[in-house]
C-alpha cells in the first residue's frame, strides 16, 4: 500500500482534558508519523468553512460551536494507508460503537465531542491538509 498523508484534528473536548499526548501516542503506536502539527483556536467562520460538506446536517450548528469552544490541534499524519489506518485508530463516530482501544472508545465524551477528526478519503485528505498547512509546514 502506498504512503499517504491525512488530516487529523484533536478536538476541543480532548485538548481541554489535556489528552493531546495520549492521542498522539495512539497514532505513533499504530505507525503513523506526525509530520506537521499546530495548535489553533478556530473561529466560527473557519469551523463552518472546514465542515461545509455537513452544512445541511441537523448537527451542523452545534458541531461548529463545539469546535470553537477551545483550542484544537491540527496535524498531518503520514504512513502506509494513512487515511484508513487513522480512521481505524479513531474508531466509530459514536464512541458507544467504537472498538476497544480506539481513541473514541477510550476518550470521547459523546458522538459530537468525539475527540478527533480524520479525513475520510485521500481526495478529501488533500483538500483538508491544504485548508490548514502549506507545503513548507510539512516535514516528512
Ligand atoms: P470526522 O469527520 O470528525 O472525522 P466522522 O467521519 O466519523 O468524523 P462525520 O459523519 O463526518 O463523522 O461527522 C462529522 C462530525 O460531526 C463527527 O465527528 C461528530 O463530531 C459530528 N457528528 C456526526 N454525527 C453526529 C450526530 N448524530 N450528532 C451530533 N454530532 C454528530
Ligand atoms: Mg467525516
Amino acid at each position: 500500500m502506498a504512503v499517504e498523508r491525512t488530516l487529523s484534528i484533536i478536538k476541543p473536548d480532548a485538548t481541554r482534558r489535556n489528552l493531546t499526548g495520549k492521542v498522539n501516542a495512539k497514532f505513533e503506536d499504530a505507525g503513523l508519523r506526525i509530520v506537521a502539527q499546530r495548535r489553533v483556536q478556530l473561529t466560527r467562520g473557519q469551523a463552518e468553512a472546514f465542515y461545509a460538506v455537513h452544512r445541511e446536517r441537523p448537527f451542523f450548528d452545534s458541531l461548529c460551536s463545539s469546535m470553537t469552544t477551545g483550542p484544537v490541534v491540527v496535524q498531518v499524519l503520514e504512513g502506509e494507508g494513512a487515511v484508513a489506518k487513522n480512521r481505524e485508530v479513531m474508531g466509530a463516530t459514536n464512541p458507544e460503537q467504537a472498538d476497544p482501544g480506539t481513541i473514541r472508545k477510550d476518550f470521547a465524551e459523546s458522538i459530537e465531542a468525539n475527540s478527533v477528526h480524520g479525513s475520510d478519503s485521500p481526495e478529501n485528505a488533500a483538500i483538508e491538509i491544504g485548508f490548514f498547512f502549506s507545503q513548507v509546514d510539512i516535514v516528512g
